[in-house]
């Protein structure tokens, strides 16, 4: 359900879902404000006031990548393309670096591009078929780097450099491709 606060002269706009969970967390997974709470927790307001720098923030990134957004196209590429590439990139990462994955797997996901598991089974979010080819190579190799550090910490970040020098923007550009597939197909 959609609710709204002001806080001083800013009106806050956002949704909430409780779960069985301790501490309550704030998520702008889909480019809108979710307060995931656990049940009972009725101090919004509060919480808001807690974290409105970040959210104002977090506002304003949004509102970037969802202008650049309409200066973007999407990638044509059949499903078998797409495979293809994903095979053959990882495939040569492993050839070249000490990055290592078990089996990769293709699924819809809702608030991300990839992931890796405990066991290194990469999961590759769908909608990467339709991203220029570099964006879908850095997401493989940022997850392939999560198979020898999880964190996203300063050694994490230097094993990413090494290959994407530049993750920061395309970290930016995968936000603004985030927000295009989601106009196109949901
Ligand atoms: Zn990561």
């Amino acid at each position: 359900m959609e609710q709204q606060v002001r806080i001083k002269d800013q009106q806050i706009r956002y949704d909430v879902s409780y779960r069985d969970i301790k501490y309550p967390r704030l998520e702008f997974k889909t480019g809108d404000l979710l307060l995931v709470l656990p049940k009972n927790f009725e101090n919004h307001k509060g919480l808001l006031e807690k974290h409105k720098t970040w959210i104002y923030k977090r506002e304003s990134v949004i509102k970037t990548a969802l202008k650049e957004s309409e200066k973007k196209k999407l990638e044509e590429r059949t499903d078998k393309e797409f495979r293809d590439l994903v095979h053959s990139y990882v495939e040569n990462v492993e050839e070249t670096s000490n990055l290592q994955i078990n089996k990769i797997f293709f699924r819809r996901m809702k608030s991300k591009w990839g992931s890796l598991s405990h066991k290194k089974n990469l999961t590759l979010n769908t909608f990467l078929r339709y991203l220029p080819k570099t964006l879908l190579e850095y997401v493989i190799y940022h997850e392939m780097a999560h198979s020898v550090e999880k964190k996203h910490n300063e050694r994490y970040w230097k094993t990413v450099s090494k290959i994407f020098p530049e993750h920061r923007r395309i970290e930016k550009d995968l936000l603004v491709y985030w927000f295009l597939v989601q106009k196109q197909f949901t």
